[in-house]
């Protein structure tokens, strides 16, 4: 823990870091494919390609490629982009690791041994597609279209997820992005002030940044790094509130070391606080909120000491924290977060954000929540054919939503239960389309039961993962760099100087290697098989892509020649919606059987002996979709667990020792990590990165590196008011030698 770096030295360092990272290492494979697309040696004259767009994480940031011949051997940021500009983080920059990967699926495959331990037998792609189409189709045709099921991630997926939904007609889709991730908070604004929040906050004109959970500089996404480092170097002051002392704690001005699950407790003191002692914005509140005398009486009781005892922190620093926001309103970029999926009481934290963000009239203001105002692109995909009865496993009897704030698609729980139970129908077929649902979705022995009753798995995938393993069929897809893809509007951030706007769409940097095809096509062939030929929207990803672009009265050609990125002038950002409102009350989730003003519930503790399990992010990775990734291994090859340093010491154990894990279940972890000790968590949790540890052997690089933490988090809890998930309930001890050995609470 750099506890020792200033916060000059990290605003430099960080600006650096944004930048795109060359990492060295040029192997070659036992397979005769060069890993390194470096060679041969000598100067590079090379070709410049532009209208690529980054998929090593979400974010999307726009790049040019430098090809020689048909290698493409370099990839930066695209100079003319106004969000990632010509930075790219070390993810972006070891994507060419990715295209020659000498693991990546090349053709299709068949599982000729057991689901789970694969013999793979190469197909060619029309008998891969016959048993795709005719497998699917035997489901359907006995189960009905809700036999089948789908867990989609990843641009590729949405077309045959709409494919699935829309035209086959079932709701048994589950996407992590939603139900693991961030599906709570776009929920739960939306119930308080009618968005989804995105990451919308104007950080380059704040005064004070407020992070709950948020680990910047450890989750890094360019433009957002960019807009944080901005507003820091502006002056801006940093709140972190965090079990452990991330990047982001590191440089904060205030860190609140919160115990884990208490957060709704902190936030509903400083919202108590401000309104009793007339701190909040009321003309704000008056102009814009609603329930505003239900919200004050709903949290009357959350004094700062009884916060502070719930929290194990001072009181002092929660009025401090107050005192911050109040003294800086309405220029406070109170962060919506992104993965929020923690606790199983979710939604009520993420209301009382959005409610936070209300009282201090942070909303449409300069360094508050400001949504970048996006041009209007198209949105081709498969039309919403009629279907009889929907079988949305959400319903109950009465026909009413077991879980009324459900992001879009069905809560992956319910889709589990129906598979195991046969009740209330069967699900018999299974579409894995670029998710890893074995190291996505807590309880991975149960996804393993669920994959194991179905009649037919067919996955879609770059690279072989964990998931992988459980396919009936295998289908290498083109990867992100060969391909053609989305189209993607952005805004300018930096909204001090002028407001811009662009659009830019994925196009290939090179040609497709091997038998590997895009989404449209794999799509349109098992859809034809299936009997829906005069269904398909498109016959080419080219022509889906150029109808997005045409409601913007763009082309692809014209795209090009723009260098990529089309540049228009934007919308005022700041201007407030005629419409906007805050429910600081909410009728509709009181009459739905919820609590109405932002509430806390506690999460249940770990048995005498055990720590809470923490996962986040680390700058080098994207969870398991880089494990493989030779040049990002190095950078990161295991994930450390963080144990705090007197507790260490009680349990003998020092920094490097090589320690496995057992949690509340008696799960253990099939493989071994090192321990990193500092004063920099609570004696109450570990933590480590997730993703690692994949067990496909077919992952020459990534397999058995670190400890897969989703393995460890067996006791699933799910938020009542959405049906997403909680993932930070589970408890572990650690082991060594054989010994287990109990992690001492208090020190
Ligand atoms: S943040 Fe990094 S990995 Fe993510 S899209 Fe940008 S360059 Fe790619």
């Amino acid at each position: 823990m750099a506890f020792n770096i200033t916060r000059r030295k990290f605003l430099q360092s960080a600006s650096l870091a944004a930048v795109a990272l060359p990492l060295s290492g040029a192997l070659a494979s036992e397979s005769g494919i060069t890993r390194s697309p470096l060679e041969p040696k000598g100067s590079l004259q090379d070709e410049t390609v532009v209208g690529g767009v980054c998929e090593m994480c979400f974010w999307r940031c726009q790049l040019v490629g430098k090809t020689r011949g048909d290698r493409l051997v370099k990839l930066e940021g695209n100079p003319k982009s106004i969000d990632n500009g010509s930075a790219i983080c070390a993810r972006g920059n070891a994507g060419i690791q990715l295209l020659y990967d000498p693991d990546r699926l090349k053709y299709p495959l068949k599982n000729v041994g057991e689901r789970g331990k694969p013999k793979w037998k190469r197909i060619s792609w029309e008998e891969a597609l016959d048993e795709c189409g005719s497998k699917l189709k035997a489901v359907q045709d006995k189960y009905g279209p809700q036999g089948l099921c789908m867990f989609p991630h990843g641009s590729t997926a949405k077309y045959p997820m709409h494919f699935m939904e829309r035209t086959l007609g079932t709701h048994n889709v589950s996407e992590a992005s939603f139900f693991q991730c961030r599906g709570i908070r776009d929920m739960a604004y939306m119930a308080t002030m009618g968005m989804p929040p995105g990451e919308f906050v104007d950080m380059p004109n704040a005064k004070v940044i407020f992070l709950l959970g948020g680990h910047f500089g450890e989750n890094i996404h360019v433009s957002h790094i960019k807009q944080y480092i901005q507003g820091l170097q502006n002056g801006a002051k940093l709140i972190v509130v965090d079990p452990r002392y991330s990047a982001s704690a590191a440089k904060s001005d205030i860190w609140v070391k919160i115990k884990p699950g208490t957060d709704t407790a902190f936030l509903l003191a400083i919202m108590n606080y401000l309104v009793s002692k007339n701190k909040y914005d009321a003309e704000f509140v008056e102009e814009y909120g609603q329930g505003f005398d239900e919200f004050k009486e709903g949290i009357k009781d959350w004094s700062l000491e009884k916060a502070a005892k719930e929290c194990d922190i001072p009181a002092a620093q929660i009025k401090e924290v107050a005192d911050m926001l109040a003294a800086n309103a309405p220029n406070v970029s109170i962060h919506p977060g992104r993965h929020v999926s923690w606790y199983g009481n979710d939604f009520q934290r993420q209301r009382s954000l959005a409610c936070l963000t209300g009282l201090l009239g942070a909303y449409f203001v300069k360094g508050g929540w400001v949504p970048g105002k996006e041009p209007k692109v198209g949105k081709t995909s498969w039309a919403k054919k009629e279907h009889d009865g929907e079988h949305n496993l959400n319903l109950n009897a009465d026909e009413e939503s077991i879980y009324p704030y459900s992001p879009p698609g069905t809560p992956t729980e319910l889709i589990r239960d129906a598979a195991l139970t046969g009740k209330p129908y069967p699900i018999k077929g299974c579409v894995i389309w670029g998710q890893n649902p074995i190291q996505t979705i807590p309880g991975q022995e149960k996804m393993k039961e669920v994959l194991q009753q179905m009649d037919f798995v067919m996955c879609v995938d770059v690279m072989p993962t964990d998931a992988t393993m459980w396919a009936d069929i295998l289908l290498p897809e083109v990867s992100y760099l060969e391909r053609h893809d989305l189209v993607k509007t952005g805004t300018q951030w930096n909204f001090a100087d002028k407001h811009q706007q662009y659009i830019t769409a994925r196009m290939p940097l090179v040609a497709p290697m091997f038998e590997r095809k895009d989404q449209v096509y794999i799509t349109n062939e098992i859809a034809r098989r299936m009997g829906y030929e005069k269904d398909i929207p498109v016959q080419t990803v080219e022509e889906l892509v150029e109808k997005d672009l045409s409601v913007a009265n763009l082309t692809l050609a014209q795209l090009k020649q723009e260098g990529g990125i089309h540049l228009r002038e934007g919308k005022d950002p700041y201007q407030m919606p005629e419409d906007f409102e805050i429910l600081f009350f909410n009728e509709d989730i009181a009459d739905a059987g919820f609590p109405g003003v932002p509430t806390y519930i506690p999460v249940e503790q770990g048995p005498a002996g055990y720590a809470r399990l923490l996962y986040g992010r680390v700058p080098v990775h994207t969870f398991n979709r880089t494990q493989n990734n030779i040049w990002l291994n190095k950078a990161m090859p295991d994930n450390p667990v963080w144990l705090n340093d007197q507790a260490a010491a009680k349990m003998g154990l020092k920094d490097g020792d090589v320690v496995g894990f057992i949690n509340q279940d008696g799960i253990k972890s099939r493989t071994t990590t090192v321990v990193k000790t500092t004063p920099g968590i609570r004696a109450d949790s570990v933590y480590m990165a997730h993703g690692y540890g994949s067990a496909n052997p077919l992952m020459s690089v990534g397999v058995d590196a670190g400890v897969d933490d989703t393995s460890l988090i067996t006791k699933i809890t799910v938020d009542p008011e959405t049906g997403a998930h909680g993932m930070r309930n589970n408890f572990v001890k650690l082991t060594r030698d054989g010994k287990i050995i109990d992690i001492p609470a208090a020190v």
